[in-house]
Formats: C-alpha cells, structure tokens, sequence
C-alpha cells in the first residue's frame, strides 16, 4: 500500500511524516534534516533551490529567497523571481515538490496522498489556495486539517476523556491560541486568537541586537547586511542550544567576504540574561491567552490539558509562563516543533484505518550518542525524538595510524561522555593506517518502534561493518531519566566549562598536525622559528585554561599563515572531535 504523509507546511519550517505500521514517524529530508525551512530561491541558471540550500544561497542573494510565503497564502500577490511572477501558492508548491521528492527517495516508494495542516484562522481562500499548491506538487490532499487539531491527535487525545484543551503554538514568526473541545470523537475549535507578528524570530533579534555593538567592536567595522543575517543565524543557533542549559556559547567567525577581520568572536549566554532581554516577548503570550479564552467563554479552571506545539516553546521561560498562567504542567512529550506533522500523519492513518491503537507515537527519553574526543558526548538522537528513527554521522580518527577505534554508546544528558550511562560498546578494527582525520567512520544510530536501539558502524574506506543492539529492556525508569535531566541542569556550568576545554584542546591538536605538515615544506630559518613556537605551544596544551590557549592558538595560526607563500601545499586543518571517534567538521551524509 502507499504510503500516506501528513505535512505541516509551516511559516518557517515544514515536516513531513508517515504512517507505518499504525505509527507515525517523521521522514528526514535528502539533507538529512527532520525539519525544511520553509525557503525557496533559484540559482542565477534559473535552478530552484528549497529549504536549507535556498538559505545559504539567501547570503547572496536575499532579495529572490522567499521565506514566510504562508503568510501571504489565500491573498492576490505576485513575488518576483529570476524576472518571473510567482503565486504564494506557486512558491508552497516547490517547497511541498520537495517533501515528496524526499520522501519517495527515503520511502522508496511513490507518494501521492496527503493530509496537511494550515493554521486553524486561516479562511476558506487560504485554506484552498493551500489544497491548490499541494495538488499541484502531485499530491491527492486526503484533508486540510487545522494544526491545534492536529496536536490533539498526536497526544492522542480524541480517545481521552478530557474535554477541553488550550494549544499554545510559538513557531519563528507566529503565535496562535486556539481552545479546542472534544465531543463525540470530534474536535471543534472554539475559539482562536493569537499574534502573527510574534515568534522565535523575535527572540533571535533581540539577541543580535544586544550583540551587534560589541561584534562591530571586535571585526572593527560596522555590521552590514551580509554579516547582520550571519549574526541573526548564530543567535537561533545559541538560543537553541541555550533552551536546554543555563548557559551556551555565541560563537561567531568572520564570514569570509569580511576578509581581514582579526578572530572570531565568542561570548557565553546565560539563561538569566537572554531572559531579562526577551521578558516583554513572553508577556506579549498572555493577552491573545486571555482573550481566546473569554472569546470561549471560559476560565482558566476549565482547562484540562494545555499542549505546547512550534519550536519555539522549547524555551523555558516560555514553558514557565504556561504553566504559571495555567496552574499546570503542559504536555511536552512530543517534539512541539514535530507534534503537528505527527498529527497529521495520525489523521492520514485514521481516515484510511491504518491506525486503530491506542498508542500512537513513542519518543526516546534521553539522548542517545557516543564519546568522542576530550571525553565529549556527542549526541547522535537527541531526547524526545519520535521513534522509530533513524540517524548516521561521518567520525574520523584522533590519532596518526589509528587501526581501531573503540565506539563507547552512551545514553544521557551531560555534555561529559563519563557523566552518562553507558549501554555498550562497538570496537571497530582494521581501519587503514593514516593521518589523523582522515579515515571515515559512519555511525548510525537506529531505534525500531519497539524502542530496540541498533548501532552500526562502517569503516567507509574498507565497507566492513559492526553493530550492536541494545534491547528495549535498557529504557531507563521514570526515575533515572529525572535524574539524568535534573544533574544535567545542575552541572551544566560546569559542563561548560570542561566542553569549551576539551574543544579547545582538539582545536589544538588540529592546529599542531597542519604546523607539522607545513615544517616540511618552509625554509630552513623559517622551519627553525616555527619548531621553537610549536615547542612552546605543545608545552602549554598542557597547562593552559580553554581561553588561553585559544589565544595561544590565534597565534600559532597567525605564524603558520605567514609561513605560507613560501609553500602552497598548506591548505587545511584536519577538523577531528574525537578521541576514540572524531566528528567530522561537517556531518553530511557520505557521498558513496
Ligand atoms: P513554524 O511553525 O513557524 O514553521 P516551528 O514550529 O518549526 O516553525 O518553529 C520554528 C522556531 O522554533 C524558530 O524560531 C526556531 O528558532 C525555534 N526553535 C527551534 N528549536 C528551538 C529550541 N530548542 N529552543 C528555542 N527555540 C527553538
Ligand atoms: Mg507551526
């Protein structure tokens, strides 16, 4: 039978998901990406480019990239691209061609039925202009469902007796309200409010613009347009990352078209900081709150389950203010910002009876990765993943002539592999003798709809293959997994601070191999100067603290690039992570 997808095709992202074995799972994309950012542009030869490959091509040419097109949907307006005119219904349709490209080459199968979401305000022309888009990717549309309903369904909530449930959706650039209740198996929105001018964009904003004066301070030059959109980037990046730590690093590196800019800039954001400055954001959730609920006239005592679905109510401070406004815990079982798609797909499998269990989706309690160099922990699927899933990352080796690579599996939360638990152990051998960073290690992670973890690792040089299946009877209780979450929070400055050690000390090895490939290849009074600096740099790897040997290592850098017109041979820093394992710079999926 063909399979049946469920799309949320979202302002900024869009998730497809499927149905299978009368579960619904997400599909990643051809990228290997669970989310698409709802982007399309074309190449200068006329190629349309969708979703992450559309923002890079974003930096250089932002006027033709497209992001946010469901805003207009239902409306008559024209976009230009490449001297042509485009519907919004014209642009979703490209991004949902690629859902379907995608999922046909994950599935391997043709896709042609679908259910997807809209946003529950969204008017009969909006609503049809969605149905038109999709019909013109090829898809036979089973239903256009609204997203609050769609939540319910992936919480599984129509067979529950609960009657009355509040959606709170905090997406990029929207926030929605709606109060839904149950009667007879069938879920009628009874009231819906919201802002469409709020979103975690809102928040990447706010904390570029507190950055902006000192990042001009550090490049030394004012931040344009080019560098301003790399900012706001590095922004998402650390609030999201910051969403499950009290504290994360803001890294930037000067774009390349800023040629001259001394070092990168970095500065760590602490929760306590990045809340003061977006306070007023959170306020601005209660007033559509209040009025969606007088609009149903109700009070917040009549409430029975409050779901937070979009990426943005990962945020504590947002799951703080529902829970202070409703005077209970919300559900965040479910990924928020995969929930609708879920949902959708559940509808899919409810219409053609696919689906009769009760339970519907399944999600990975804790992360689940491996260690990697400096006694790192690298996730591989992070908590609350819908299972069943499937991930792979490309390692490299840490050593010169490295033949084995011992592959310690871990399951937790803390940013040091000896601080999680360990669930097995894969020791890969024969691995061709080489430099460090070089050999390729692919890891995959797989965990079936029985929650049976299945790790597998490939030496890509040789295609030899080792796995390891880890049964489900290593779920850990309710208990350890709030043990795990709870030291997680209270270690996570500490955790830090041994990360940014452990990562600098890896930058430090890298930096050593490329000064010892280039002593070949400079003169004789050259080569002498750099053995003395490479002497003293090796010495204080030993010693030095994260940041100081950061330094040392600009410095280091600095010599050997002035080493280089003497030698063109020069031309990279291996990247490696990892001890037992190294992440390669660049995870993407190995070309083979
Ligand atoms: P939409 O429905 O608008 O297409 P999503 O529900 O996917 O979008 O939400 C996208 C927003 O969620 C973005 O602003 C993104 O930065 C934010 N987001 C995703 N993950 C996190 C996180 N861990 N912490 C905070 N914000 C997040
Ligand atoms: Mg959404």
């Amino acid at each position: 039978m063909e399979p049946l997808l469920g799309i949320d095709l979202g302002t900024s992202y869009t998730v497809a998901s499927v149905v299978e074995k009368g579960r619904a799972r997400i599909i990643p994309n051809r990228q290997g990406e669970r989310l698409t950012p709802s982007i399309y542009t074309q190449t200068a030869e006329g190629l349309p480019l969708v979703g992450t490959p559309a923002r890079e091509q974003g930096f250089l040419n932002a006027k033709e990239t497209i992001s946010s097109i469901k805003r207009h949907m239902g409306s008559q307006k024209k976009i230009n691209i490449g001297g042509k005119r485009f519907s919004p219904e014209a642009i979703s349709s490209r991004i949902l061609k690629k859902v379907k490209a995608d999922a046909e080459h994950a599935l391997d199968s043709p896709v042609s039925k679908a259910v997807i979401t809209v946003p529950a305000y969204f008017h009969h022309g909006a609503r049809e202009a969605t149905r038109k888009a999709a019909e013109m990717a090829g898809f036979e549309v089973l239903r256009i469902l609204s997203e609050p309903t769609a939540a319910a369904l992936a919480y599984g909530l129509h067979r529950q007796e609960e009657s009355r449930i509040v959606v709170w959706d905090l997406g990029g650039g929207t926030f929605d309200v709606s109060i839904l209740t149950l009667s007879d198996d069938f879920f009628e929105v009874e009231a819906v409010c919201g802002d469409n001018r709020l979103g975690g964009d809102d928040w990447d904003q706010r904390l570029a613009d507190s950055l902006i004066p000192s990042i001009e301070s550090c490049f030394k030059r004012p931040a344009g347009p080019e560098l301003k959109l790399h900012i706001l980037q590095a922004a998402e990046t650390v609030k999201k990352e910051r969403s499950n730590k009290p504290v994360a690093p803001f890294v930037l590196t000067p774009p390349s078209s800023l040629s001259g800019a001394p070092h990168s800039f970095r500065r760590d954001i602490w929760r306590s900081d990045f809340d003061a400055i977006t306070a007023d954001l959170v306020e601005r959730l209660i007033e559509p709150t209040r009025q969606a609920l007088k609009d149903a006239r109700l009070s917040v005592s009549h409430i029975d389950k409050v779901l937070l679905v979009g990426g943005s109510t990962r945020m504590p401070a947002v799951r703080k203010a529902a829970q202070a406004f409703f005077l209970k815990p919300p559900c965040l079982d479910i990924n928020p910002d995969e929930v609708v798609a879920i949902g959708a797909a559940v509808q899919a499998g409810i219409l053609t009876g696919q689906i009769t269990e009760a339970v519907l989706v399944d999600v990975t309690p804790l992360s689940l990765g491996i260690a990697s160099e400096g006694g790192l922990f690298t996730r591989i699927i992070p908590r609350n993943t819908t299972i069943p899933t499937y991930r792979r990352q490309i390692f490299t080796t840490a050593k010169n002539d490295q033949t084995n690579m011992d592959i310690h599996v871990l399951q937790g939360e803390r940013d040091q592999a000896k601080d999680n638990r360990e669930i097995g152990i894969l020791e890969l051998t024969g691995i061709p003798p080489l430099q460090r960073g070089q050999s390729l290690v692919e890891i995959c992670f797989a965990i079936d709809a029985d929650g049976i973890v299945k790790v597998t690792a490939q030496n890509l040089h040789t295609e030899e293959e080792i796995s390891l299946t880890v049964s489900s009877n290593h779920h850990p209780s309710q208990e350890e997994i709030d043990e795990a979450l709870e030291e997680a929070e209270q270690f996570a400055e500490k955790d830090l601070a041994a990360r940014d050690q452990a990562e600098a000390i890896t930058e430090a090895h890298n930096l050593i191999q490329s000064a010892e490939n280039l002593l070949d290849q400079i003169e004789c009074s050259e080569k002498k100067r750099l053995i003395r600096h490479l002497e003293t740099y090796k010495k204080s790897v030993n010693w030095a603290d994260g940041p100081t040997l950061r330094e040392k290592s600009t410095a280091l850098r600095a010599h050997l690039l002035a080493c280089r017109p003497l030698n063109k041979a020069m031309s990279h820093e291996t990247h490696t992570h990892h001890n037992a394992a190294s992440k390669k710079s660049n995870p993407s999926p190995p070309k083979r």
